[in-house]
């Protein structure tokens, strides 16, 4: 496959409520939590399942794990709304270390062909797991990516599993984004939306996130959305960018690539109808 033409691009970016803000008036998206385990230890992350995801927000957040089935049941149930666009699996840890998300994405594309799938990946396996994410109709991606410089990679990562050993960061740091960057450029050259998240951390990596941008613009990655730090884990002493240090950011990426400024820091199991649905109107598209 080729990268997507600049028209199909924008054509499937203006039907994704993660690429676009305007197509949230009409189209809506879900996540399956079918993915409890992870390969990567990121020192912001904290994740809740069960119980204790009752009344919190954001990613690594889900009531309970789901099966395949169920996930493919969940979203027979969902599609019959009308409003359903995407189906995501971002969660509650990293999808593609867990066999369920290949398998979930199978049966929802054998049964609902039209609908748009999404994967959220740390990259880790993307480069070499991305022919079967093709094989069952993938067609976007959002790689996190949160540094170019090994020294902030340290930082931001605790460990990552490398081919199947789990080693510190600080001995991998090259590896993690070698393989973040390397997958990220076989998505796009693979002809999938993609686009890069990268965590916010004042700090630490503010000076690379522009770096982020660039690289990213040049791959040809198609969005770039920077997602202020939820203070949790290991992290939960570090502060938030305040809302003038996000846009300040955002406005010296534009000029690498175009930024999501929308994202809701979704749970994984987050079902979100479109504003035209939620507002109780009706509108062209689902009456
Ligand atoms: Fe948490 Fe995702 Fe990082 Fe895994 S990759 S530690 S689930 S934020
Ligand atoms: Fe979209 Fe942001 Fe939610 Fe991810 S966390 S699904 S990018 S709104």
């Amino acid at each position: 496959m080729a990268p997507l033409s600049d028209e199909s691009a924008q054509a499937l970016a203006e039907s994704h409520p993660c690429f676009s803000e305007a197509a949230r008036e009409h189209h809506g998206r879900i996540h399956l939590a079918v993915a409890p385990q992870c390969n990567l230890g990121c020192r912001y992350c904290e994740r809740w399942v069960g119980p204790a995801s009752q009344g919190k927000a954001g990613p690594g957040t889900a009531e309970r794990i789901l099966s395949p089935r169920e996930a493919a049941d969940l979203v027979d149930a969902t599609e019959s709304s009308g409003w359903l666009r995407v189906v995501g699996v971002a969660g509650p840890g990293e999808p593609l270390a867990n066999p369920a998300t290949l398998e979930s994405f199978r049966l929802i594309h054998d049964s609902h062909p039209s609908l748009l799938l999404c994967l959220s990946t740390n990259g880790l396996e993307l480069q070499a797991r991305l022919n079967a994410l093709l094989e069952v109709g993938v067609q976007s991606v959002t790689v996190t990516i949160n540094a170019t410089d090994p020294e902030t990679a340290s930082q931001v990562y605790d460990w990552a599993q490398i081919d199947g050993t789990r080693i510190p960061a600080a001995a991998c740091a090259d590896a993690v984004l070698d393989r973040q960057w390397n997958g990220l450029a076989a998505a796009v050259n693979a002809g999938l939306l993609v686009k890069v998240n990268s965590v916010f951390i004042p700090d630490i990596n503010e000076r690379d996130l522009v770096e982020v941008a660039r690289r990213a613009g040049s791959i040809g990655a198609h969005r770039h959305n920077i997602m202020p730090l939820i203070p949790r884990g290991r992290m939960r002493d570090k502060r938030a960018p305040k809302r003038s240090e996000l846009t300040k950011a955002q406005d010296k990426c534009e000029k690498w690539i175009p930024q999501f400024r929308g994202c809701s820091q979704c749970r994984a199991d987050v079902i979100e109808p479109p504003l035209c649905v939620q507002g109780g109107l009706s509108c062209c598209a689902h009456t």
